[in-house]
């Protein structure tokens, strides 16, 4: 090798035992690129693998659970998938179910990122997670404090796991039929199938932790459960459809996109009349989308700006793609027309243009009056977005707002954690915000 050139070696104190950065070593891939005061190109990402919680592996640091991720990939390594599991479960009661649809900071993170393909992390702790679970030691004598727990979300699933494993006991309140929040009512089963978060369920459950379904708690009931509990943790997602406000929204053939997505999950087969239109852009739109098209034959998704800018995971847009969705962009919905039968028939569409980048670099889509037409519709289905009820509780509860503080505690034995209170995000950040709201009620009730 011609110039600088340098033998790869993990750092065991910095980055544990993964070994992927190994074979994708800039020093070793290009050794050119080693330049300035570092000496080699390892010398100058190194500062970076040590940056932040005192010094972790940049995978791990980017993960909201902390998962030791170089710890189960070295496990994987060494054909150890019990070991690599028995890691995992250290700080994550949900690993099937992120094993397929968690949006893996992870990977963004990993130092080889720039000169390969890092690991798929997410794809590992989904082979990972089939090992057998180990089964969960019981609690002895009384529970430390009982907490009841509103939303049976990650947020709400992680909380009671973390509270069982620390001596307390969880009850968890949900309005649906079926645990799981989003992931059992609104991502469909060929993204994250129904065994994976059964076994995920049933491990929570395994920890003493009891199940109250079918119950829509009012902020009144809330606080009669602070009476009778020793803390509540409100964990009731974003569940809500954020309508549009467009002109015959309410026709029949019209529906709101987690509606859709939940009585279809529910197994209540939702009526749809081809062609179907999906508005949006983001998980919602794209799912609902792929649903209808086992439905229908015809599906057509108008999203407002361009494929670049649409939130829905790459994945999910290259598999509605391949299963034959078809896109329009740059159009945004402005009314929605009835035809004889009195059902939709026709969605109105406005056309939209780029503006300037904002400081932030976002562009804008602007409409453009002059740019009409409208699209065929037997069924349209409007995903755009999703709304917490975060007012309508904080309103209820006598407070100002659900403002909390870092470990999500608003008043004594009262803690939000999840969509509720950061508005809609991801799995993995619920389930971070449910394990923090849970360590702060045991530190609360043993201080
Ligand atoms: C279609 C779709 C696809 C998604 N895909 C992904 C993905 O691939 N990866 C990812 O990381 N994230 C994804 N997300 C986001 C993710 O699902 C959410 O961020 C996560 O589920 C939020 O968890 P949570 O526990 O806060 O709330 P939720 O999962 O919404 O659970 C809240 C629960 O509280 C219950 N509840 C609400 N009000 C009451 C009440 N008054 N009384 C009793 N119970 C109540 C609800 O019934 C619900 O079951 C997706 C979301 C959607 C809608």
């Amino acid at each position: 090798m011609e110039g600088r050139t340098h033998v790869p070696r993990v750092d065991e104190a910095l980055c544990g035992v993964c070994g992927i950065c190994r074979g994708a070593c800039p020093a070793l891939v290009s050794p050119d690129l080693a330049t300035g005061e570092t000496d080699t190109v390892r010398a100058a990402l190194a500062p970076h693998a040590s940056q932040g919680r005192g010094g972790l592996p940049p995978c791990r640091e980017a993960c909201p659970l902390g998962q030791d991720i170089n710890g189960y990939l070295g496990r994987l390594a060494q054909g150890d998938q019990d070991g690599a599991l028995e890691i995992i479960l250290r700080d994550n009661p949900l690993p099937s179910v992120l094993g397929h649809v968690c949006h893996h900071p992870c990977q963004k993170a990993c130092l080889s990122g720039p000169v390969q393909t890092p690991p798929a992390i997410r794809e590992l702790k989904r082979f990972a997670a089939q090992a057998p679970r180990p089964a969960p030691s019981p609690r002895q004598g009384r529970p430390v404090a009982r907490v009841a727990v509103v939303g049976t979300g990650p947020a709400g699933l992680a909380a009671a796991w973390e509270l069982a494993r620390q001596g307390g006991q969880a009850v968890l309140y949900d309005a649906q039929p079926v645990a799981g929040g989003l992931l059992a009512w609104a991502i469909p089963d060929f993204r994250l199938p129904r065994e994976a978060l059964a076994r995920d369920l049933d491990y929570v459950l395994g920890h003493g932790v009891e199940l109250k379904l079918g119950q829509t708690l009012s902020p009144q009931q809330v606080a009669e459960l602070r009476k009778e509990y020793d803390a509540v943790i409100l964990a009731c997602g974003a569940p809500r459809a954020k309508r549009a406000g467009l002109p015959g929204e309410d026709l029949p053939g019209v529906w709101q996109g987690l509606d859709f997505l939940r009585e279809s999950a529910l197994g209540n087969q939702p009526r749809l009349t081809a062609p179907v239109v999906v508005v949006g852009g983001g998980n919602v739109a794209l799912d609902a989308a792929r649903v209808a098209k086992g439905l229908v034959d015809q599906v057509t998704l108008a999203y407002r700006r361009d494929r670049e800018q649409m939130p829905a995971y790459a994945e999910e847009i290259q598999a509605a793609e391949a299963e034959g969705v078809e896109f329009i962009f740059r159009v945004q919905p402005v009314a929605l027309e009835a035809g004889g039968q009195g059902g939709v028939a026709f969605l109105k569409l406005q056309g939209t243009t780029p503006g300037r980048p904002a400081p932030d670099g976002r562009v804008a889509f602007l409409p453009d009056p002059g740019d009409e037409g409208s699209l065929e519709a037997g069924s349209v289905i409007l995903a755009l977005g999703q709304e917490s009820e975060a007012g309508a509780w904080a309103r209820g509860l006598g407070l100002a707002s659900l403002e909390s503080d870092a470990q999500g505690r608003l008043a004594p034995g009262l803690y939000v954690a999840g969509d509720l209170v950061t508005g809609p995000a991801t799995v993995v950040d619920a389930m971070a915000g449910g394990i923090k709201a849970a360590r702060a009620i045991m530190d609360e009730v043993r201080s």
